[in-house]
């Protein structure tokens, strides 16, 4: 008898009851880049990171929890991530880690995956290549030379290492800015036809970074983008689930794009003011967010509400805080909608409405866009379009 659970790799971890589900953790504030996308620029490379035995503590007290984002800084550049990631797994019960980098340490990234491979069994890794253009204007976002061709390096020797790997997804993350709006196509387009990785995803920029000026933009040339980026996700849609028979693969796909479709609704929705979404946001129920130093928050927007020191490190009474519960109170009230993909997210999987209405009406909408707009080989159909 199959378990047809195993075959919606998409949906089997969906519609749940809302409880603590997502630990972001900023694991170091040391960083080797200078993006000026960057909302943390002001906290990097202080000298208060977290301890190990600080850091031990909070996987002993957060109990069992399903997904670890790090954050930073680059996180590779924090000593024993390997054994903090391995810790998370092994004692918390996380079955996802998302893991963002620069690229430009490849033989510490190699060590640290090969590491959690090795000494987990099940926890699926999303380790997220950051690329912000072509190459000229990569570099200029994040302020190192030759950055993007590093990066594109240390992404061919992962193909070569990691091939076959289905624990490990490589995925390439891009910021959508003012800079880099004209070329952002031209790159998915790049990357997908002469590199392995299993997704590309985009991220409309936000505010607080050094250069406000990235963000000039309008909603309607977002839209737009959005709409000609969608044949990128339908064609790593077909790579990713080409191994499940055909109505599973059918199922997983629509998810998979429809959920995309979405997030790019709400990024677009929330560009110029705040739109309410079509679930709460359940940051500081569902999730946490720990600063490099201990400092909490319910999510990476809204301002710091305690330190987990006077918690003795303890996550669970941070989370049942008053001062947590005031926050929680207020998020509705605030009016602060955003399009922060990660918590649009974790929000999202404790909406049934959403699981069950939004994400398939959304993949029908996307589905009617290509009838009308690209009836042949859409791919090849885009790939001659500049954008203005
Ligand atoms: S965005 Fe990430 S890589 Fe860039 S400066 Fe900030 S922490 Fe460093
Ligand atoms: S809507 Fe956005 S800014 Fe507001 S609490 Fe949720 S994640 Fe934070």
């Amino acid at each position: 008898m199959p378990d047809w659970r195993s075959y919606f790799p998409i949906i089997r971890d969906r519609a749940r009851a809302p409880e603590f589900n997502s630990l972001f953790l900023f694991v170091t504030s040391r960083c080797n880049s200078l993006c000026r996308t960057c909302f943390y620029f002001d906290k990097l490379n202080s000298r208060d990171d977290l301890t190990r035995e600080q850091i031990e503590r909070l996987s002993a007290t957060a109990g069992t929890f399903r997904k670890l984002w790090i954050s930073g800084g680059e996180p590779f550049l924090r000593p024993e991530l390997g054994e903090i990631l391995t810790m998370f797994v092994r004692d918390n019960g996380v079955r996802n880690i998302n893991l963002p980098t620069n690229g430009l340490m490849a033989e510490k990234i190699f060590q640290t995956i090969d590491y959690v491979l090795r000494n987990t069994s099940d926890a699926s890794i999303d380790l997220n290549f950051s690329l912000d253009g072509l190459a000229n204007t990569h570099d200029a976002i994040r302020g190192v030379p030759n950055n993007f061709v590093r990066t594109l390096a240390t992404m061919r020797q992962a193909e070569r290492r990691y091939q076959g790997e289905r624990r490990l997804r490589r995925n390439v993350l891009t910021v959508i800015t003012r800079e880099n709006y004209g070329e952002v196509l031209r790159l998915g387009l790049q990357l997908l036809e002469n590199t392995e990785s299993s997704g590309h995803y985009f991220q409309t920029v936000r505010g607080g970074g050094p250069d406000a000026s990235l963000q000039r933009m309008t909603r309607e040339q977002l839209a737009e983008l959005h709409r000609r980026l969608m044949p990128v996700h339908r064609a790593y849609a077909r790579k990713l689930f080409a191994h499940l028979p055909a109505g599973p693969r059918h199922v997983a796909e629509m998810y998979y794009l429809g959920n995309l479709r979405l997030h790019f609704d709400l990024h677009e929705r929330c560009f110029d003011a705040p739109a309410r979404w079509p679930m709460a946001c359940t940051a500081g129920q569902t999730s946490l967010v720990v600063d490099h130093n201990g400092k909490f928050r319910s999510c990476e927007m809204r301002p710091v509400i305690g330190d987990l020191a006077e918690f003795d490190y303890d996550v669970r009474a941070a989370l049942g805080s008053a001062q947590m519960q005031r926050e929680v109170a207020a998020i509705p009230q605030d009016n602060c909608w955003c399009t922060h993909s990660c918590f649009i997210e974790d929000s999202s999987k404790f909406s049934a409405r959403v699981q069950l209405f939004e994400i398939p009406w959304a993949w029908w909408r996307q589905r009617w866009d290509r009838l009308q707009t690209a009836p042949l080989d859409e791919i090849e159909k885009f790939k001659s379009v500049e954008m203005a």
